[in-house]
């Protein structure tokens, strides 16, 4: 039975609760699904979770206006998560590719919300370049005012969803200032004259994920996400609301290759004994659950900061970012050390672990680029 007792601490209402043990119910009868096909599993997930409510919280309530409920995110994210990498990944997108049109969007905008938060539209946030990734502020797509339009030139690469998305957020430069403050945040349908898949990109946990090219793709000035030249602002706003929920993904994978890894060493006999009784096996499983917990409590604490009306939780989310995300990494490399050779079998859990957590620790800010943020938070507040 794993670990629930954290669902139990102060940062949580009834209702975080519920979703946890009503989801983890639903995971267990629904998940995982099939993988050979990402696209078709990715659409599969998308529906499922729709109809049944539970992407709800990825993106405003338009008839019931309310702050993202930032804990019920992290619950969710880690609750799929410790069932089925992908399923996470169909969540979380939901929420990162509305984001912008919850936070920012014009009425007529969020008139997609219903329908991402229902699985029947799916979303993409289309920030990364080719020559700028970690670096936003050097992007080079170009989106130029043609009188009532935008016209968006360049390409995007790295974009999950990318080829399966009904709606892009798409960030450009429009030019108002030099560097950051010259971007501009837009809408964009997936069916937009101009925009193509350049290629698709095939990693070590398999997701939907292209390379975009946008050739002339002319837009109208409506589809304008906040004002021109806050695209940098935009772009970090929604990274402030969603960057603890990517702790929250780890966690999930880190508290299933713990409890994998519990389970492991009860049975599996060595030396005439269960593994279990090896103090250095002992000391592997508590360094585990150390790192759990204390990734929760971050996570969590960012959540719940955010929950509370902070405007701004940029040190508290890159914090859990960056631990949970690293310390889940460690984790899982001990699960897979403590199943010996079936650690690394294709198709084992902790082997899909393995390959799950890696790119955590570079989507969203890299881990080298969170330290960045925190020091500059902890030395500017000194
Ligand atoms: C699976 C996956 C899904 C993704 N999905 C999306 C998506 O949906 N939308 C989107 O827009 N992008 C997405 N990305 C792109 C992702 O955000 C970028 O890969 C990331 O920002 C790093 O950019 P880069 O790959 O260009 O690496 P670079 O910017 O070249 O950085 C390389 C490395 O340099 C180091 N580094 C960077 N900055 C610093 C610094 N200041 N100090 C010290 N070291 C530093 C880090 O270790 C970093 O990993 C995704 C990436 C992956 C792998």
């Amino acid at each position: 039975m794993p670990d629930r007792s954290f669902l139990n601490w102060p940062f949580f209402e009834d209702r975080h609760r519920e979703l946890a043990e009503h989801l983890d119910a639903w995971c267990a009868k629904n998940l995982p699904v099939d993988h050979h096909d990402v696209d078709a599993a990715c659409l599969e997930l998308v529906a499922k979770l729709g109809r049944d409510g539970w992407l709800k919280p990825t993106a405003l309530d338009t008839d019931n206006p309310a702050p993202l409920d930032v804990r019920a995110l992290c619950i969710t994210r880690e609750t799929l998560a410790r069932h089925d990498g992908l399923a996470d990944f169909a969540f979380a997108m939901q929420g990162l590719g509305t984001g912008a049109l919850s936070l920012f969007g014009t009425s007529e905008q969020q008139q997609w919300l219903s329908k991402t938060r229902d699985g029947k539209a799916i979303s993409a946030f289309a920030l990364s370049e080719p020559r700028s990734g970690s670096d936003v502020a050097n992007m080079e797509m170009t989106a130029t005012r043609d009188g009532d339009s935008y016209v968006l030139t360049g390409e995007k690469t790295w974009i999950s969803n990318g080829g399966i998305a009904d709606l892009y957020v798409v960030f450009a430069r429009t030019g108002e200032a030099p560097g950051a403050k010259g971007l501009s945040a837009f809408l964009v349908s997936g069916n937009a004259e101009g925009l193509g898949i350049a290629e698709r990109l095939e990693v070590i946990a398999p997701h939907p994920l292209a390379r975009l090219s946008f050739d002339q793709v002319r837009v109208p000035t409506s589809a304008l996400i906040g004002r021109p030249g806050d695209g940098f602002r935009i772009a970090m706003s929604v990274l402030d609301v969603f960057r603890s929920t990517v702790g929250a993904a780890a966690l999930g994978f880190a508290r299933r290759a713990l409890d994998e890894s519990i389970k492991r060493v009860a049975e599996r006999k060595l030396f005439g004994a269960p593994m279990a009784e090896l103090q250095m096996v002992q000391g592997h499983i508590a360094d585990m659950a150390l790192d759990v917990d204390a990734a929760a409590l971050l996570v969590y604490r960012a959540a719940w900061t955010k929950d509370m009306g902070a405007a701004r939780v940029t040190r508290e989310a890159a914090m859990a970012k960056l631990f949970a995300t690293d310390k889940a990494q460690e984790v899982i490399d001990k699960a897979v050390q403590l199943h010996g050779g079936d650690g690394v079998r294709k198709g084992h859990i902790v082997e899909s672990l393995y390959r799950e957590i890696r790119a955590l620790r570079i989507y969203e800010g890299a881990s080298d680029v969170q330290k960045v943020v925190i020091a500059r938070q902890v030395m500017g507040a000194a």
